[in-house]
């Protein structure tokens, strides 16, 4: 296997392996590992996507890495180089175990100081609940905490005008609240892309997936999804994300967001005849973006059943397609049964067996990276009990 030296591919940024005969070009640096990975894996080298911290002294990804070093190929410093190992079967096995320590929680007091006034639905109430089911669960002990530290600002702008800065931040209570929302978020994506951890749930608040050009929309002032899923391409420079939306309503600010995008596909469950009134199924996207929009708006009373089959018939394969590099999940429990705002029947068993199929994606596509983010959520207990159930099937219990 050989490294092409020529000097016009190399000014070119483009990358050139032979092996046997058979000829690999990456268009560009970024995608060049990712590329490579697939090409190697052709050439019959053992590919496989698991826990970074345990690779990272694994021997025999170190015979691996020497094995490229003596190639030319120095893939060391790789950013995207995580998934390849030449592991024994035993060693693969025991990797593949879950950790119980690897789950990320963004959490942070000063969310609860964000208020819509009086009796609104979206109150300090529910991340309290929250709190409170995480200590007596005894999830404080295994999740790893995560502040929000990441200046949201310049992403923010990546998805919104300055003139629905200027409109949202004049309407909300507390502006650098929000901000701090979408803050809690990209630190999140941080914490996960640096591999420090295997995925991550963001207790925060105000929720965003309505959130597009108009100010305050649906209790969303900033799309904490979107801004996360820009983050992930600019920051990480991972090219395609997947944002799973399973909250009652549908998110029209994320499609509005991504919907002529082929980088980011979509997919929501929601009521269509409920706010906002979007999220037809024929709504799949535009230009380039068509066919990376996936509505599958279901009916009142929908139940585990209603979703879990649309996840299995159309979110599994569109993943299959799709190959993400990164899955976020608008995880919004108002499509939890007895809840304020909706009508569906989603049990706590529902949410945790959603949670298993979109890790089961992130751990065949892309090392096992999930960043969830609260939405919606209206009965703060069964938010909490759904958040429970949600945070133990991240942890990875059965
Ligand atoms: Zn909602």
């Amino acid at each position: 296997m050989i490294l092409s030296k020529d000097p016009a591919l190399q000014a070119s940024k483009d990358a050139l392996l032979f092996h046997e005969g058979r000829e690999l070009r990456a268009s560009n640096h970024s995608t060049f590992p990712l590329v490579l990975k697939n090409f190697l894996f052709q050439c019959g080298v053992k590919e496989r996507q698991d826990r970074r911290s345990t690779m990272e002294t694994s021997p025999s990804r170190r015979q691996f890495l020497n094995t490229t070093k003596s190639l030319g190929l120095g893939l060391g410093s790789a950013p995207l180089w995580t998934g390849m190992d030449l592991a024994s079967a035993e060693e693969k096995e025991e990797k593949e175990k879950p950790s119980t320590m690897n789950t990320g929680l963004v959490s942070d007091l000063r969310y609860l100081e964000h208020t819509q006034g009086g009796t609104h639905p979206e109150s300090p109430a529910r991340l309290k609940a929250i709190h409170e089911k995480i200590k007596e669960a005894g999830l404080d002990k295994k999740l790893v905490p995560i502040k929000p530290t990441v200046d949201p600002l310049p992403f923010i702008k990546m998805i919104h005008s300055e003139e629905h800065l200027a409109v949202a931040g004049k309407q909300a209570h507390d502006d650098a609240i929000c901000r701090l929302s979408v803050s809690g978020a990209l630190s999140a994506v941080d914490a996960v892309c640096a591999g420090k951890l295997r995925n991550a749930f963001c207790a925060i608040r105000p929720p965003g997936h309505h959130a597009a050009n108009n100010g305050e929309y649906g209790f969303c002032f900033y799309n904490n999804v979107a801004v996360a899923a820009r983050y992930a391409q600019e920051k990480h420079k991972l090219r395609k994300i997947l944002i799973v939306d399973w909250d009652y309503h549908h998110g029209d600010g994320t499609e509005w967001a991504f919907y002529d995008d082929p980088s980011v596909l979509l997919f929501s469950t929601h009521a269509l005849y409920a706010f906002p009134g979007t999220g037809a199924a024929d709504k799949t996207g535009k230009g380039k973006g068509e066919g990376f929009n996936i509505n599958v708006p279901l009916p009142r009373g929908a139940n585990d059943e209603a979703v879990l089959g649309a996840f299995k018939e159309k979110l599994l394969p569109a993943a299959e397609k799709f190959q993400p590099d990164m899955v976020l999940i608008s995880a919004g429990f108002d499509s939890r049964h007895d809840d304020l705002l909706g009508d569906f029947k989603f049990t706590d068993k529902g949410f945790a067996q959603l949670t298993k199929l979109v890790m089961e994606i992130a751990g065949k596509h892309c090392g096992s990276r999930v960043v969830s983010l609260l939405e919606g959520g209206y009965n703060v207990q069964g938010l909490a009990l759904g958040v429970e159930a949600h945070l133990e099937a991240l942890l990875g219990k059965d």
